[in-house]
């Protein structure tokens, strides 16, 4: 059956273009160069579900059409990656049900005090609010017939974890937010189909990995194919593209990678 990941969000805190910003990355006609916050939707027969939800959710959920989230992953507590998560209770309501969020112990402890109103039975006063079962990962979970493990990552001094997705014999590394990653988690990334990393921008940056940075990660690595994720307005797609080793690619808002066995090909659209 194979695995389609959809990437609804590609680019770093702020957002590109950025606020206020007139470089020719933020002004480019390029679409591929306009990036919102972010969010990875990931599909798999008829279920599917997101790792998490950026200020950007309701347009990307609008603008793909997307009716059906089983459960939310959240890799950390960054307000790009998380201040969405209200627009969830649309789906309450589609699919008349709770739905659970998963991720790291501390880190949905926190998410769980900044939406402290947000629980599993409807306010008392008949207000709507999210129907959300919190469920602490202490070991990997299905959801969807799609098996996720936490990859503990460093990001600064930010807790902070990727994802590892199987399916129908298929692996798939996700790793948004990251300046290294521990060699524990290495040991977890061995035969990819595919591997997403975060590459800030060409600069050193304390909490993210820049691009020669995350270009060295994948090749150590090796997935069959890489992307990178999570980029500043330094990128600009097409020339970043023409720069990178055979078999990595940068990723962009709206990018649909299938990866399945049988073809042993991970097929792009658009
Ligand atoms: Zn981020
Ligand atoms: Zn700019
Ligand atoms: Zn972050």
């Amino acid at each position: 059956m194979g695995l389609e990941l959809r990437f609804l969000g590609t680019g770093t805190s702020v957002g590109v273009p950025m606020i206020g910003c007139d470089c020719p990355v933020c002004t480019s006609p390029d679409p591929r160069n306009r990036r919102r916050r972010s969010c990875l939707f990931v599909k798999h027969g008829d279920g599917s579900f997101v790792v998490d939800t950026p200020p950007d959710f309701r347009e990307q959920m609008l603008e793909e059409r997307i009716r059906r989230v089983d459960a939310v992953f959240f890799t950390h507590v960054h307000a790009d990656h998380i201040f969405g998560f209200d627009d969830i209770r649309r789906f309450n309501t589609i699919q008349n049900s709770v739905i659970p969020a998963y991720g790291a112990p501390e880190i949905l402890r926190r998410v769980h005090e900044i939406f402290d109103y947000i629980g599993e039975i409807p306010g008392d006063n008949g207000l709507f609010r999210p129907l959300i079962r919190f469920c602490p990962m202490t070991e990997p979970v299905e959801v969807d017939g799609v098996l996720m493990t936490l990859l503990p990552v460093e990001h600064g001094g930010a807790p902070c974890y990727g994802y590892l997705m199987e399916a129908d014999g298929v692996r798939v590394g996700y790793i948004s937010d990251c300046s290294r990653i521990p060699e524990s988690t290495l040991a977890l990334l061995g035969d990819l189909d595919v591997m997403v990393l975060d590459a800030l921008r060409y600069r050193p940056h304390p909490s993210h990995m820049c691009v020669a940075e995350s270009v060295a990660c994948l090749e150590k690595i090796g997935a069959k194919r890489s992307y990178l994720i999570h980029l500043c307005h330094d990128l600009d797609h097409g020339k970043l593209s023409g720069e990178l080793p055979e078999n990595m690619f940068v990723t962009y808002d709206g990018l649909r990678v299938t990866v399945d066995r049988e073809g042993e090909s991970a097929g792009e659209e658009q």
